[in-house]
């Protein structure tokens, strides 16, 4: 776990951080043992998702969209220097080359993501694009990184961030690659939220597993895997081990599962049982899921202690340990 999470778990996290302003009527309900309801709804991945959450919440009040309020949220990650898992500061490939990964889709089945994409300061930005201005879903590599430039969009000169860089060298001393007992280096930024009105979006970006092969591409971008939305439902999004994610077609399986009448929660915790079933060695690996239906329900479920994830409602914020299978 890394210091920063083991940090947060070990003093304010064991149950939940109640952010200051008013106490969270959502965490008082909960006390009751009642079902929580909120509309609007955003929910983050991991305690970057405060931040990403605040922007946000701020988005869909002003502009009362939520598919701006999700990728502009997460674009605060995407710009954060000093995150290592999200945007062009993050944990570079093996060969010490960052390629990013990202994903959004509408609750009305439109969705657009773009992989393996170099120099590209808001991946979550371009996959947007790919969304609502091509007839396609997935823009790759080289293709993605030029249609941005075509757009005008912000690109950036090749070079690791101070920190990446020195996490890298001290990573090729050794040139371990065993990313599949890793637990650390998960942190992907995954984020679905519902308006007033019961519109769901989703955006998921990250600068991948770190140290990953050249050309590795998670389950961030795929949809189905690191992200899922339909109005009808809710919506889904993922993090951790991607290949373990990808196998389940894990928030695919979540969204499935609540429209067959399991909660948010019933439906995470029912996707990380078989993403355990589905990958020998799981001993080692994290992956967690966050989930919302379209009632305003939500739950999030991990296959190791130490995820956890943010969630905005009128009634307040917190940020929230999730519960796991080990
Ligand atoms: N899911 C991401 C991937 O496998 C990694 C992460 O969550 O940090 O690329």
């Amino acid at each position: 776990m890394s210091n920063r999470r083991k940090f947060l778990k070990n003093t304010l996290l064991s149950s939940a951080l109640i952010l200051p302003g008013t106490m969270s009527p959502s965490l008082s309900l909960r006390a009751k043992g009642k079902k929580e309801k909120h509309k609007p709804l955003i929910l983050s991945t991991w305690n970057h998702g405060m931040a990403a959450n605040d922007k946000a919440w701020e988005v869909l009040g002003e502009t009362g969209s939520i598919v701006d309020a999700v990728e502009q949220g997460v674009m605060v990650t995407e710009s954060d220097l000093t995150n290592l898992s999200v945007g062009l500061q993050g944990l570079p490939d093996r060969e010490g080359i960052v390629t990013l990964d990202a994903s959004i889709m509408k609750g009305d089945g439109s969705c657009g993501s773009v992989c393996f994409v170099r120099q590209v300061k808001h991946p979550i930005s371009l996959a947007r694009k790919v969304m609502e201005d091509t007839p396609h879903v997935m823009l790759a590599g080289e293709g993605a990184r030029q249609y941005a430039m075509e757009l005008g969009m912000p690109i950036e000169k090749e070079e690791m961030s101070p920190a990446a860089k020195k996490a890298y060298e001290k990573w090729k001393e050794k040139s371990e690659y065993k990313p599949i007992i890793n637990i650390e280096n998960h942190d992907t930024i995954g984020m679905i939220g519902m308006d007033k009105d019961g519109n769901l979006a989703g955006s998921c970006t990250t600068s991948g597993l770190a140290y990953k092969m050249h050309g590795r591409v998670g389950d961030s971008p795929i949809i189905g895997a690191g992200l899922y939305v339909d109005n009808e439902v809710g919506a889904a999004t993922a993090t951790g081990l991607g290949e373990s994610i990808i196998k389940v077609c894990g928030s695919f399986l979540i969204v499935e599962l609540m429209r067959q009448g399991r909660t948010p929660q019933e439906a995470c915790e029912e996707a990380v049982k078989r993403l355990v079933r589905k990958n020998k060695g799981i001993e080692g690996i994290q992956a967690g899921f966050l989930a919302m239906n379209k009632d305003g329900e939500h739950g999030a479920y991990a296959v190791h202690p130490g995820f956890n994830y943010a969630m905005h409602h009128q009634g307040g914020k917190s940020l929230i340990d999730s519960k796991s299978k080990f």
